[in-house]
């Protein structure tokens, strides 16, 4: 039986532990950060292909929500649920495209007039002319998924770091951690922004950018937003206890900023933007979490054989959407010998 180690417990991570145990394989996973990741414990957790920047990571992104779907049928209680999103983030001539490109690539695209978007979003303070409703759209807590998944798979998993990769005649065989060797016949980085400096050493280049990225989370509320909502001023969601959670950048997916400022200024900015949001509600600061955001220097996914045989790469922005997927086809790529066409532009010899 072939003996893999998968460097990094989030999502990504978790994603292929599961897909390569559910197919027979012997995983171990060995992680700085606690089995949920860094990352993943960060994330907005909004599984949406309406953000995308080429066709093929649109198709790569619906697949991702496909996948979703699949693991939900596969395991119980797991923490997604496919509540839509509405849209209006751009106006006017700018919505009628995005919805016109959205629809020539086959999405699931509704057009809500303010009186619909009223409706269905009873607290909203100010209501726009049009909207765009994103049907299929949902959204996932990463880190408690990737828990689901470790604990499904059966992976052994370490807490420790891993200071180097071990080879021998150009083949992975493990990695030295500051808890001593650990030896495999696979290694797998799912690594986020931990990556680079583990290729680094084997000649590979990973430019990553720079972009963190801050979660906030407020008191629970009266349900006030059933939808994921993409508005100008904030995209918010809110989870089952009735918390809202709202990245500190208004529109957090194309956000480029490299640092994010004095932290009770972007707090308090965003508390101003919720609150004009659903007016008439005591809306107030409960707890945050900060990470980098894990994103190559194009902002798309690298995935596949790594510089040396046996030693395989994840590492993705938007990994809360594309880890189910991109973990089906690697360990389908790993064990079969089979590659996707769906994973043809995200290669890590790009760069
Ligand atoms: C604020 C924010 C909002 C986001 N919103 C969305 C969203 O709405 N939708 C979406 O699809 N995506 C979103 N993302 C992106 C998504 O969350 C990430 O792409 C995804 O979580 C990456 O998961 P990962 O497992 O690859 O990395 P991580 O969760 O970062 O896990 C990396 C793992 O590698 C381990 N590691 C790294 N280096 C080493 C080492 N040397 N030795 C041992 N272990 C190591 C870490 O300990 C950790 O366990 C968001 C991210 C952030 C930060």
């Amino acid at each position: 039986m072939t003996h893999t180690l998968i460097i990094g417990a989030g999502i990504t991570g978790a994603a292929i532990a599961w897909n390569l145990t559910q197919r027979g394989e012997d995983v171990t996973i060995v992680s700085t950060h606690a089995e949920g990741g860094l990352a993943s414990a960060a994330s907005f957790g909004w599984l949406n292909a309406s953000f995308y920047l080429s066709q093929a990571h649109y198709h790569l992104r619906h697949e991702g929500m496909a996948a979703h779907r699949r693991l939900t049928e596969r395991l119980t209680s797991l923490p997604t649920t496919w509540q839509g999103c509405i849209w209006y983030e751009a106006a006017g001539a700018a919505q009628d495209d995005t919805a016109a490109d959205l629809i020539a690539l086959g999405y699931r695209v509704d057009r809500l007039t303010k009186a619909q978007i009223a409706d269905r979003l009873p607290a909203l303070g100010p209501v726009p002319e049009t909207a765009l409703h994103f049907p299929e759209e949902g959204q996932s807590d990463p880190a408690t998924l990737a828990r689901a998944l470790i604990q499904a798979s059966g992976a052994k998993v370490i807490r420790a770091t891993v200071q180097t990769l071990t080879h021998d005649k150009g083949r992975a065989t493990g990695a030295v951690t500051d808890l001593g060797p650990l030896t495999a016949d696979r290694v797998i980085l799912a690594t986020g922004t931990g990556t680079p400096a583990l290729l680094e050493p084997l000649g590979q280049n990973l430019p990553m950018l720079k972009r963190p990225g801050l979660m906030i989370a407020t008191n629970p509320l009266p349900p006030i937003c059933p939808v994921i909502l993409a508005a100008p001023e904030q995209e918010v969601r809110q989870d089952a206890e009735g918390r809202l959670h709202a990245p500190a950048s208004a529109g957090h997916q194309g956000d480029h900023a490299e640092t994010l400022g004095s932290f009770p200024v972007v707090v308090n900015a965003t508390l101003v933007r919720l609150r004009a949001l659903f007016p008439g509600h005591e809306i107030h600061f409960a707890h945050q979490v900060m990470a980098l955001r894990p994103v190559p220097e194009d902002g798309l996914p690298v995935v596949g054989q790594g510089p040396i045989q046996g030693l395989w790469v994840a590492v993705m922005h938007s990994g809360a959407t594309l880890a189910p997927v991109v973990a089906e086809l690697l360990a389908a790529e790993m064990t079969e010998g089979s590659e996707s066409p769906l994973l043809a532009s995200f290669r890590p010899g790009r760069f």
